[in-house]
């Protein structure tokens, strides 16, 4: 008897609470994760960090700490052992496997072909966009830290890199994703005493004219990975190296902003060499391009007459040079050809 009567009690009591509550209320929770003092309010998916005198005007309520915070990012690069975890408010850390279980072991973005390698005989830390193909760029402490400083896996060589010597010359060169310099014979040991290849010297400089001193520069969705050198309009380009021109761009008008094709970017007018020792050079804003696809030429041989072509607001020369033939590898052409006894842009 009192059992049917409690059922009976039922349908009223919820008609009740829904003349209470508001038919569509939303529904506010609060979450923090357990390494960090920061408080969100959780309303319909979407998280907001909270202050303290927020969380002290909501009834102190006690946050939950059991389930990714919606906005969080969750990713596993190929060279950490740790799950990392971005919060809402962009914060790194760096999951222990007793964390990430607490979580309730949340999927994660599987970044395996990608992350940080650092050579055992060399200081620089490369940021891996292919661990399978050895492609990578050098990265500075800062950037190394503002992604939460992950522990480089070492390794005494790179997929691809190359040991080479210039003929006459007892010097080894190694250029890998980090470095293109001239090794110490303990250098060459810890790589494993790869025999290097010989190749003919020969350096020029591109073009003469006022360097700009812009390579590297952050232009907030790409970053500038040339050099730019002034010059007037029909300025000869010569070939930095030896080579075999693999890619030309032309028919591109001054001002055009559309993509050349040739390497990302809207540098108008281009050529593309690779060199015999595994770099390459990259021309662009060219006026006149002098070759063709699958010409060899040499260092110091005229191919092309600067220019203005494509997104460029002043004649100059853009020119890259990458440490291998992937068009993904930019170092600074500047030191590049320092290093080889070539002053840029003189
Ligand atoms: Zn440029």
């Amino acid at each position: 008897m009192i059992k049917k009567l409690r059922w009976a009690l039922i349908p009223l009591v919820l008609v009740l609470s829904s003349l209470v509550a508001p038919a569509n209320a939303a529904t506010v929770t609060y979450a923090k994760y357990t390494w960090s003092d920061t408080v969100y309010r959780v309303t319909d998916g979407q998280a907001q960090a909270i202050d303290y005198n927020t969380w002290v005007a909501a009834g102190r309520p006690t946050p939950t700490t059991n389930s990714v915070i919606p906005g969080s990012y969750l990713y596993k690069w190929g060279t950490h052992q740790n799950i990392g975890l971005i919060d809402p408010t962009g914060a790194y850390h760096w999951l222990s496997s007793a964390e990430w279980n607490a979580l309730g072991t949340p999927g994660y973005a599987n970044r395996s072909n990608e992350g940080f390698v650092k050579l055992s005989w060399d200081s620089n830390i490369a940021r891996m966009t292919d661990l399978n193909a050895g492609q990578g760029y050098p990265i500075n402490l800062a950037t190394w830290r503002a992604e939460n400083s992950p522990e480089p896996r070492v390794a005494n060589r790179f997929t691809g890199d190359q040991f080479y010597k210039y003929e006459g010359s007892d010097d080894i060169w190694y250029a890998g994703p980090t470095v293109n310099r001239v090794i110490t014979f303990a250098e060459w040991q810890a790589a494993g005493s790869p025999a290097p290849r010989v190749i003919a010297a020969q350096w020029a400089n591109p073009i003469t004219g006022r360097v700009q001193g812009n390579y590297g520069q952050d232009r907030g969705s790409y970053t500038h990975y040339g050099e730019d050198i002034a010059a007037p309009r029909g300025t000869a380009v010569r070939a930095t190296g030896s080579g075999t021109v693999v890619r030309t761009k032309t028919g591109v008008a001054e001002g055009s902003t559309a993509s050349n094709g040739v390497l990302s970017g809207r540098t108008g007018n281009a050529i593309m060499v690779h060199h015999d020792d595994g770099t390459a050079s990259y021309y662009g804003h060219l006026q006149n391009v002098n070759v063709s696809i699958g010409q060899r030429v040499t260092a110091n041989q005229q191919i092309a007459t600067s220019g203005n072509t494509g997104n460029s607001t002043g004649p100059h020369l853009h020119f890259e040079i990458h440490l291998r033939q992937d068009g993904n590898s930019p170092t600074n052409p500047r030191t590049f050809l320092l290093n080889r006894g070539v002053t840029l842009g003189s």
